[in-house]
């Protein structure tokens, strides 16, 4: 049992004195833990004019201060905000390029879907590319191995979904585009490459294969190590 010149001063609901020791003073009253409750809506208003007066005190500070050096102080303090603006500026710019390229929207397939996916995947991918000319063929092994080489620049700031899209469909690509090659080099059919148009041909798919691997073992250690 508190002792009463330790208690709380407050009136239950029941019509008895708390029994609980006191924590604060409010009003000249003592209150315990609980009780002081019914002081939260000064507590709060005192709180929030010493916050004002404090933030006053220093952009008084901040004014006094010749421009150049404000505009660098409010680039500090606005640094986290104007990162979180950019990295998501950086997303948008990649979903879309993903979209453009493979023409087909990232978002929606869960990761047990995966097979289901990737056959629909398989057979729109290997007719858009098996009708493209030299030329295009060229540009779309280029754009991919680019597009691989960004998601690995920007892997910890990209959308997951379009990581993991393009993690799926990686050995896909790559299998796709190594049979295409195959078959345009071998048969020389629908378009005859000449052998400075195979050198280059050639040279490029292995920028693509090495952008594809380096993207795969970026994206285990990021997603798979932990
Ligand atoms: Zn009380």
């Amino acid at each position: 049992m508190v002792s009463l010149k330790y208690r709380c001063a407050c009136i239950t609901r029941k019509g008895y004195r708390c029994k609980k020791a006191f924590s604060f003073v409010c009003d000249k009253t003592r209150c315990c833990t609980i009780h002081v409750f019914k002081y939260i809506t000064h507590v709060l208003t005192i709180q929030k004019m010493y916050k004002g007066y404090h933030c006053r005190k220093y952009v008084k500070l901040l004014a006094r201060l010749p421009c150049d050096i404000q505009r660098r102080v409010v680039f500090y303090i606005r640094e986290s905000f104007y990162n979180t603006r950019r990295n998501n500026c950086i997303q948008a710019i990649l979903c879309k390029r993903f979209v453009t390229i493979f023409g087909f929207p990232i978002f929606g397939f869960p990761e047990n879907n995966g097979s289901d996916f990737v056959s629909a995947f398989l057979g729109n991918y290997r007719s858009s590319i098996l009708t493209m000319n030299k030329a295009q063929f060229n540009d779309h092994i280029l754009q991919i191995a680019h597009l691989y080489k960004l998601y690995t620049k920007y892997l910890k700031i990209s959308n997951i979904d379009c990581d993991y899209s393009l993690y799926t469909i990686s050995s896909l690509v790559k299998k796709d585009i190594e049979e295409c090659l195959y078959y345009y080099h071998h048969s020389g059919q629908p378009y005859f490459y000449n052998n400075a148009e195979s050198v280059v041909l050639h040279n490029n798919v292995f920028e693509l294969q090495k952008s594809i691997g380096n993207f795969k073992s970026q994206y285990n250690i990021e997603y798979k190590s932990s």
